[in-house]
């Protein structure tokens, strides 16, 4: 309500303090007449009780029992906020009184109606106006402090004016320290005391608020403190020469934003630089080394084993591998640069020429090499390396990376714990393989892979079975033989996808002959290590229906070496589902007896190598040596790769037990083989065949008239 609103209603209360007089009661009752209540009052004693629940607005008093009046009123606070109007005689010692003992106005006697009511009217505007004031005031206090800013005041004179608690707490002050009147010298050096000032001296800093006070226009600006505090501040002056200013503390913020810039640029689980960072700081080192003609180099590391640890153990364990190796290439690697790049990628720069650079390969690799403690368990890994020195390997971070990237695919290709620097010849095998790679990835779904049928025959001629092999016609490059694209399928997992195709498209073909003859399928050691193989294998016979006595699965030592344990538990299910196991391309990788015996292997093939050099005296000596191995364990020996007369009748001399090789038959659709399976041959089928020649039959035949079993 404002001053001028003030209406005359009976909502507005007059207490008239008397003694009962009739003047005073006439009075009253031309009060009453001119809209206001009004009460009469002559207790003055019992008047507090009641003036809660009357609420008045105004108090008139009769001089008569002003002195009792005033004196009960100084005794109770809540009188002390309302106007009084004494009704005085018209002496002046009597208004000087009055105004004396803490009336705001006096009227004298006679009352004169008009006069009163002006007075009354008057006061309550006055009242209605400091009402209105308080509140506002209010409002402002109230406002100041729920600020998140600080905010202060000063006059031309550099005093505080105002401030409120948070101007205080952004700078680490008590905010009782701070009071208006002080001098600004004075809050700087309570600021200086707290360490909440800028890095220059206290006069400095005065010199630079007078000279940011002398521009007109508003100012903003962030401050880092000696705290470390970040403070945001916009300055304002004001018309008198003053200024207003708010203070945020924005230390969060920044320290926000830095960690956004922090992990945009690194890697959350070991703080390295991540790839990002990595080319900005290749770009640094190009552009400086380039200009100073000095060499530096890229050191792209793969760690060995990181996923045997990962499947072993689980991610968590392969999370603090990761933190360890980060470290220990931290300590290693001096003033180099040590990002990782992803997984178990890590790439380090550093400012060294190709001999400096060898050794410090030399020095992680023996580092990465160390048994690592994680969570009680022994862990050791290794890694191989593959450099990149520029410029002679490139001049972009581009090539550098791809070819640090191929030196590290060659050493990968090495062995473990390998060091190879670049090569031009490396880039070229790179581009093609990932060329490779890339189409070998669409050949499942555009029909590109196809799976074929190697006949297995006894030394009799009679044939046992058929070795699905798998075959990928490229629609540019013809077909890929498999010794390129299974090891790309390898390192990429996809072997994984088109192992299990592969096996569950041979066992339902074998499962449709009517002959009952055996199929043996290649096992990658990829398989063993990822998934469980156990359970596909028991899988894709219940789909396909095929008797597990029937399945041969085929694998190769590499099964063994890379995780033993793991691999025996698996082959052990696996034969526990009736299947059979073979020990592929034997002679050619540890040809460890141990191997051969560490689990009851169902078959050893030797591999081709042997076989196309059996004429020779050392290849000879070996098949001698495994077929009489398979003797003493009691394994039956198959040759791989017979292809001439002369191989078969060595094979037969030697009482090899079962061959395999174009000289029994090629890799073919099974439809070419369909008679030895059992099903019906076409006629056109039949004329097709006498005319070509069976491969089978006439072998059959030539065994036949040297007199031989046709089995064993
Ligand atoms: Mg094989």
């Amino acid at each position: 309500m404002s001053a001028s609103d003030v209406k005359f209603t009976p909502d507005i209360l007059v207490l008239v303090a008397c003694d009962g007089n009739s003047e005073t009661l006439a009075m009253a009752t031309n009060i009453r007449k001119a809209g206001l209540s009004c009460v009469c009052f002559s207790n003055f004693h019992t008047m507090a009780e009641h003036w809660r629940y009357l609420e008045p607005a105004i108090i008139l008093v009769d001089a008569a029992v002003a002195d009792e009046f005033f004196r009960c009123r100084s005794e109770n606070e809540v009188f002390q906020d309302l106007p009084v109007i004494e009704i005085v005689s018209p002496d002046i010692d009597s208004r000087v009184k009055a105004l004396a003992a803490g009336a705001v106005d006096c009227i004298v006697k006679p009352v004169i109606n008009e006069e009163l009511f002006a007075r009354l009217r008057t006061q309550l505007e006055l009242q209605a106006a400091q009402r209105q004031f308080k509140l506002v005031n209010m409002q402002f206090a109230t406002t100041l402090e729920k600020m998140g800013q600080g905010v202060c005041f000063f006059d031309a004179d550099r005093r505080l004016v105002l401030s409120n608690r948070r101007y205080a707490e952004v700078y680490g002050i008590e905010p009782e320290a701070i009071i208006p009147g002080m001098r600004l010298e004075e809050i700087a050096e309570l600021r200086y005391a707290a360490g909440a000032c800028p890095p220059i001296s206290h006069q400095e800093y005065l010199d630079w608020c007078d000279a940011v006070n002398s521009s007109p226009s508003p100012q903003n600006w962030s401050a880092e403190l000696m705290s470390g505090k970040v403070i945001r501040v916009h300055h304002e002056r004001t018309a008198d020469g003053g200024w207003v200013s708010t203070h945020e503390d924005v230390t969060e913020h920044r320290d926000a934003e830095r960690q956004i810039t922090h992990l945009a640029l690194h890697d959350p689980l070991t703080d390295l630089p991540n790839r990002a960072a990595l080319k900005k700081e290749l770009d640094v080192l190009i552009k400086k080394n380039r200009e100073q003609d000095f060499p530096f180099a890229v050191l792209c590391l793969d760690l060995d084993r990181f996923k045997e640890v990962n499947d072993l153990f689980g991610h968590n364990a392969g999370d603090l591998l990761l933190c360890t190796i980060a470290d220990r290439l931290r300590a290693i690697s001096d003033e180099a640069f040590v990002a990782r790049l992803g997984g178990d990628e890590f790439m380090v720069l550093a400012e060294l020429d190709v001999k400096f650079a060898s050794s410090l390969a030399d020095r992680i690799i023996a580092s990465l090499s160390e048994d690592a403690d994680i969570d009680g368990t022994r862990v050791r890994i290794g890694v191989s390396i593959g450099v990149a020195v520029f410029p002679a390997d490139g001049g972009s971070a581009g090539v550098l990376m791809s070819n640090a990237d191929a030196a590290l695919y060659r050493a990968k290709a090495e062995g473990r714990g390998t060091i190879r620097f670049f090569e031009p010849q490396m880039d070229q095998w790179l581009r093609e393989k990932r060329s490779l790679q890339r189409d070998l990835h669409a050949a499942l779904s555009r029909q590109q892979l196809a799976v074929v049928y190697q006949p297995q025959a006894d030394i009799g001629g009679d044939i046992m079975g058929f070795e699905a092999l798998l075959r990928w016609h490229h629609p540019t490059r013809g077909n890929v033989p498999p010794s390129v694209f299974i090891p790309i399928a390898e390192e990429s997992s996809l072997i994984i996808e088109l192992g299990e195709w592969v096996l569950r498209a041979a066992c339902k073909e074998a499962a449709s002959w009517p002959n009952e003859l055996q199929i043996a399928v290649n096992l990658s050691p990829v398989q063993f290590k990822h998934g469980d193989l156990s359970n596909l294998v028991r899988s894709v016979l219940v789909d396909t229906g095929l008797s597990p006595d029937r399945l041969e699965l085929e694998i190769t030592e590499g099964v063994l070496i890379d995780d033993f344990e793991r691999a025996i538990a698996t082959l052990g299910r696996l034969k526990g589902l009736g299947v059979r196991i073979a020990m592929d391309d034997f002679g050619t990788g540890y040809s460890s007896l141990s191997y051969l015996q560490s689990f009851p292997f169902d078959k050893i093939k030797i591999d081709q190598s042997f076989i196309r050099q059996a004429g020779q005296s050392q290849s000879a000596a070996i098949i001698r040596a495994v077929i009489g191995l398979g003797r003493g364990l009691d394994l039956p020996v198959i040759a791989e790769g017979v292809e001439s007369e002369d191989q078969l009748a060595f094979l037969t001399r030697e009482s090899c037990h079962q061959v395999q090789g174009y000289l029994v038959g090629r890799p073919q659709p099974i439809s070419v083989y369909a008679r030895y399976v059992g099903r019906e041959v076409p006629e056109m089928d039949q004329v097709r065949s006498k005319r070509d020649g069976d491969p089978l039959s006439q072998w059959r035949k030539e065994q036949s008239k040297r007199g031989l079993p046709q089995s064993l």
